[in-house]
């Protein structure tokens, strides 16, 4: 099979409160999704392991695992910042989050399947080296390329971030690692502020006015994601697939559709054939309304696992 399905039951587990719209809600929509469009039964299906601490700090400080492995409580609710919340069963989803994006490169770079969508919560970007932000406690794409660069010995990898917020804790985490590049679109002026001053030549940020249409993304990815990544060449794409920037989405102002997915998922397949043996890995980020969500997941994920482009 051409696509791998990664996830964990705990993933299910994580509540924060009832009313959080980061909720578990997301992955069952998804998955439903998945079997109601005929496309389950065609995936790949692995159970992800948790991420070691070996491989938790090729990213995070040692100091942030530890003491968020000591804070983590037995019942009840901790928080850690205003927006992010652990309960009982947190720690373990986010470890099983970060260790789907460690099997999905395992998976990729032996050639047992092509690409791989890492289906787990909490999202990731928003983890910084030594804090949790923004319902984020661990950076799971970030696990995943580390292993990539320090296991597998990769010298170029790229992590397109089309989340709707800007990906600050990648950013933070890879700013001055040579062998990877971030291109990140995102809402701004928005959570978490940060991205609109902070390019580089390998930090792609790319802001966008909120009421941009599918229209404008893709004429932005065109323009600056897509010279930025021929001339980076990377050997293996990440994505931080999060799709609040959906018009749907209730927790903010852009206006992208289901076929924007799909064409933003055919542009990444096109530039990893190019330069990267086809190689990609997606692992879900935000997308905060159900319906939109579901049915934007899953058109990125049949997208993944076509066999070719369309025309
Ligand atoms: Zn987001």
């Amino acid at each position: 099979m051409n696509t791998a399905l990664i996830s964990h039951p705990d993933t299910l587990l994580h509540v924060m409160d009832g009313s959080h719209p980061e909720s578990p809600a997301r992955i069952t929509a998804i998955r439903n999704q998945l079997k109601a469009a005929g496309l389950d039964d065609r995936l790949a299906h692995y159970e992800a392991p948790q991420a070691t601490d070996e491989q938790l700090t090729r990213v995070h400080t040692a100091a942030y695992v530890r003491e968020i492995r000591r804070i983590a409580p037995k019942a009840g609710l901790v928080r850690l910042d205003a927006d992010t919340a652990m309960g009982p069963m947190s720690l373990s989803a986010t470890l099983h989050a970060s260790g789907a994006n460690v099997l999905a490169t395992d998976l990729v770079m032996s050639g047992k399947v092509k690409n791989a969508f890492c289906c787990v919560r909490p999202p990731g970007h928003h983890a910084h080296q030594g804090r949790a932000a923004g319902f984020c406690i661990f950076n799971h794409v970030a696990v995943g390329v580390a292993h990539a660069l320090e296991h597998h010995k990769l010298d170029r990898v790229a992590i397109i971030d089309f989340d709707v917020h800007h990906g600050d804790g990648t950013e933070d985490i890879f700013r001055n690692d040579p062998r990877v590049m971030l291109c990140s679109t995102f809402q701004h002026p928005f959570y978490p502020g940060t991205g609109a001053d902070s390019r580089t030549d390998r930090m792609i940020n790319v802001p966008l006015p909120a009421g941009t249409d599918g229209k404008g993304f893709r004429e932005k990815v065109e323009s600056e994601f897509a010279p930025a990544l021929e001339r980076f060449k990377p050997q293996m794409i990440y994505v931080s697939a999060g799709f609040d920037a959906h018009a749907d989405d209730p927790l903010a102002q852009l206006g992208l559709l289901k076929d924007d997915y799909v064409w933003i998922t055919e542009f990444i397949k096109a530039i990893a054939a190019r330069h990267a043996g086809g190689r990609i890995i997606s692992s879900l980020e935000g997308g905060y309304h159900l319906p939109a969500l579901a049915e934007s997941a899953v058109a990125h994920i049949r997208t993944l696992m076509s066999g070719r482009q369309p025309a």
